[in-house]
């Protein structure tokens, strides 16, 4: 299936083999030692590999199809909405005057790219039935810190300084208790009910004085919507806190619900997921953060607005808690989700919501017979399966992620949400055909199957691809991004 020699093509090296033509060097040349702090020039020539243009492109080639991608095969991945990312958004962003831009040009020069970050602010508001946005945050995490400052510099600004307390369920989003450590809060963890939902009484026992926010995310991250979501609003508020909403997701309330309504004072976006932004292997992303009224004195400037017919970037905003990104935020991003936004409109997104529900549903409800089902209510974009059976039989969900590998499949979310054991989070997005959720499907079922018949093969899957099981952590903590010659 691969072809190993072109991997190895630093150890198929010639000497005086050479992949590249430049012209004499006709300027001085620079005296290096003198630049660099000493010790920090190297004694030897690099040894790097000598080969020729056309072997260096069939390598490089040939690992980027060692790669998963949307583009390659389906990614069902929990939490994540690997969806589809449409090529006219590429064209767009590659437009010369959106491509060249410099973010030190005068405001006079970039009305064009000013105009459509202020329209799509304007989208925004829209769609989640907030007051303002600001696009500047970078990522979704980027806009939880980024929230929890608004609301903590709001707090401050009452004299409020007792509300040092986050409340996060036991369901949520790693990120979400992070940014609220990163933002210097305390979090707490308020219970699920056994049905998978916040439970009130927990948290009508957790809220007080020192509540600075509860962070939610409606559908929470079992895939299942919040019925008393007013109430539990209801609830902070009474309290004196305030309300935030992670829609890193919104493929299950886009034009049909919004966090504004539902009693959510601040709410981020991830252009990257809903917004078809290209994401994974740490690309840039776009965070945008919506507030209600009483928190726009402080979110980030400069403020993108309009005076008369002209944009401009205003930086006159006292209370703001500065900036948190250079620039305008990751501008790229910004016109991919502009241009998703125009070309889809109101009922195409409205659309995208009503496929991307209808597919987990009917995803879920055939792969109930054959993996435990933790909560047995209709899902929205995503749902959560137990591999508690398996489990049994010596199989964990871990095996049953590498046994998809096998069968080009990106495997789902397994390591989250913390609260349902050998959890299995499935998101097929509005995007895939029921042809592409049948196969998934039919293949989740046949390692069902071997997991009762012949678990070896699951336990020591992947068999097809380059490398087996790898140290995960290792590979996230100390990875080795360099070529080291044997
Ligand atoms: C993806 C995700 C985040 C984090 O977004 P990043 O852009 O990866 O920082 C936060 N919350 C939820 C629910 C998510 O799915």
């Amino acid at each position: 299936m691969h072809n190993q020699d072109q991997a190895l093509i630093f150890e198929s090296s010639t000497p005086g083999r050479i992949g590249y033509s430049l012209p004499e060097m006709d300027v001085q040349e620079l005296d290096l030692a003198s630049l660099l702090p000493e010790g920090y020039l190297r004694e030897e020539e690099a040894e790097l590999p000598e080969v020729s243009e056309l072997d260096i492109m069939r390598h490089y080639t040939a690992l980027s199809k060692r790669n998963h991608g949307l583009d390659s095969g389906f990614y069902p991945l929990g939490s994540c909405t690997m969806k589809y990312n449409p090529k006219i958004n590429e064209n767009v962003a590659r437009y010369n005057g959106f491509a060249h831009v410099h973010p030190l040009q005068d405001e006079s020069s970039v009305q064009g790219a000013l105009g459509l970050l202020y329209d799509l602010q304007e989208h925004l508001i829209e769609i989640t039935g907030m007051d303002e946005v600001t696009l500047q945050s970078a990522a979704g995490a980027h806009g939880e810190w980024t929230g929890l400052m608004l609301i903590r510099a709001y707090h401050e600004a009452n004299g409020d300084m007792k509300r040092t307390k986050v409340i996060v369920p036991d369901s949520a989003h790693g990120t979400n208790p992070a940014s609220a450590t990163i933002a210097g809060f305390d979090t707490i963890t308020v219970k699920s009910t056994d049905q998978g939902l916040v439970d009130l009484e927990d948290l009508r026992r957790v809220v007080g004085e020192d509540t600075a926010a509860l962070m939610l995310t409606n559908p929470n991250t079992l895939g299942l919507f919040e019925e008393e979501i007013l109430e539990i609003a209801e609830i902070v508020h009474q309290a004196g806190g305030k309300v935030y909403y992670d829609g890193a997701n919104l493929n299950a309330v886009l034009s049909k619900a919004r966090p504004g309504d539902m009693g959510f004072d601040v709410v981020h976006l991830n252009l990257h997921k809903t917004f078809t932004g290209p994401h994974g292997g740490g690309g840039p992303g776009s965070g945008p953060v919506g507030v209600k009224a009483d928190l726009i004195p402080f979110l980030p400037k400069p403020i993108i607005s309009k005076r008369g017919e002209e944009f401009v970037l205003d930086y006159d905003r006292p209370q703001s808690i500065g900036r948190v990104k250079p620039f305008y935020g990751n501008f790229g991003i910004n016109v991919r989700a502009y241009t998703y936004i125009r070309s889809m409109g109101p009922d195409g997104l409205k659309a995208v919501t009503e496929y991307a529900v209808l597919n987990a549903n009917y995803m879920m409800r055939r792969l109930a017979e054959h993996y435990d089902l933790p909560f047995e209510k209709h899902c929205k974009h995503e749902f959560v399966l137990s591999g508690k059976r398996q489990k049994k039989l010596g199989v964990r969900t871990l095996d049953i992620a590498k046994r998809l590998l096998d069968f080009g499949y990106h495997p789902p979310t397994i390591y989250f949400p913390l609260n349902v054991e050998e959890c299995i989070m499935i998101e097929p997005t509005e995007t895939e055909s029921k042809e592409t959720l049948d196969s998934f499907v039919d293949i989740m079922i046949q390692i069902a199957k071997e997991a009762e018949e012949n678990p070896e093969v699951v336990q020591e899957a992947p068999h097809t691809t380059v490398v087996g099981r790898l140290d995960e952590t290792m590979a996230a903590r100390k990875p080795i991004l360099k070529f080291q010659k044997k």
